[in-house]
């Protein structure tokens, strides 16, 4: 018995219509009175003995009077069915990503007809850029240098292009966002520009007097040591272009002591509070030695 391989429908059809002839070629012969008309189909062997048999719907069923009128339709439609072999709608899964967007390329997408095995692709817009900056506003004294300008939080595949000063007379940056103050006051616009396009302003105001210091802020504010251990101070001085000198006092050096890079060394039993001092701005940090 001749196997057929098909839409269920038009199994369903072909088998209430009984088992086709063999013609000599070995080509299959319905009773085409059988077969309801709006269906046209074509078949395959697909094996030599002709005992199975592969059918293609041509056309699905449809008002006859469309298709005499449209004769160019019927044909494209056809081809489609063939190519797509046993059916006429795709049955797809949901997208997945085959390459994901980055801020430079479009991403791609495919899903596949869970019937046939058909694939079809879309493109996923380019991520949007983003970009964070540490500082948007900084003051420089002349002459000064800082490296302090952090860029972050760039989208995937973005990266710094360049780094532009709307006035090198007053300020310049080099392309690893090195900014230099020159030897006059005055402002200046620093651009970051990313290769994605996107770009971001760092406003640069140079002045003659050193940057002071507007607030200290440590790693711990109370701290309890063994005798004999140390602990280390980390203040941040803001603002980022802060450079004056941090320096660090013990209230009672026999208890703890306190070195110029902020390591505390307890010494005996007691309670000492070290002071930490930038410019004007000072902040203490109370330490318990057990
Ligand atoms: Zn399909």
């Amino acid at each position: 018995m001749a196997e057929l391989v098909g839409s269920d429908n038009l199994q369903r059809i072909i088998l209430g219509s009984g088992i086709p002839e063999m013609s000599p070629e070995g080509k299959i012969i319905f009773a085409k009175d059988a077969l309801p008309d709006e269906i046209n189909y074509e078949y395959v062997c697909t094996e030599k003995d002709h005992l199975s048999v592969q059918l293609t719907v041509k056309d699905k069923p449809k008002d006859p009077e469309q298709t005499e009128k449209v004769p160019e339709q019927t044909e494209k439609d056809s081809e489609q069915t063939e190519n797509t072999s046993q059916h006429k709608t795709h049955s797809y899964g949901a997208f997945k990503t085959v390459k994901a967007p980055t801020a430079l390329e479009e991403g791609t997408e495919t899903r596949t007809c869970t019937v046939c095995g058909a694939a079809e692709s879309r493109a996923v817009a380019k991520l949007k850029p983003t970009m964070e900056l540490n500082a948007t506003s900084i003051k420089l004294k002349t002459k000064q240098s800082t490296n302090k300008i952090k860029v972050s939080g760039l989208a995937s595949g973005d990266e710094v292009a360049s780094w532009n000063s709307s006035n090198p007379k007053v300020v310049t940056v080099n392309s690893n966002g090195k900014i230099t103050a020159k030897s006059k006051k005055g402002k200046a616009t620093i651009t970051v520009t990313l290769k994605s396009g996107f770009s971001r302003d760092i406003k640069v105001n140079v002045q003659k007097n050193e940057v002071t210091c507007t607030k200290i802020t440590l790693n711990k504010k109370s701290v309890t040591l063994k005798n004999g251990k140390s602990f280390t101070l980390k203040p941040t001085v803001q603002p980022i272009t802060c450079i004056q000198k941090v320096t660090y006092s013990t209230s009672d050096s026999s208890v703890a002591t306190v070195s110029s890079k902020g390591v505390i060394k307890a010494k005996k039993k007691g309670k000492v509070t070290i002071t930490v001092k930038a410019g004007k701005k000072k902040v203490k940090c109370k330490v318990k030695v057990k």
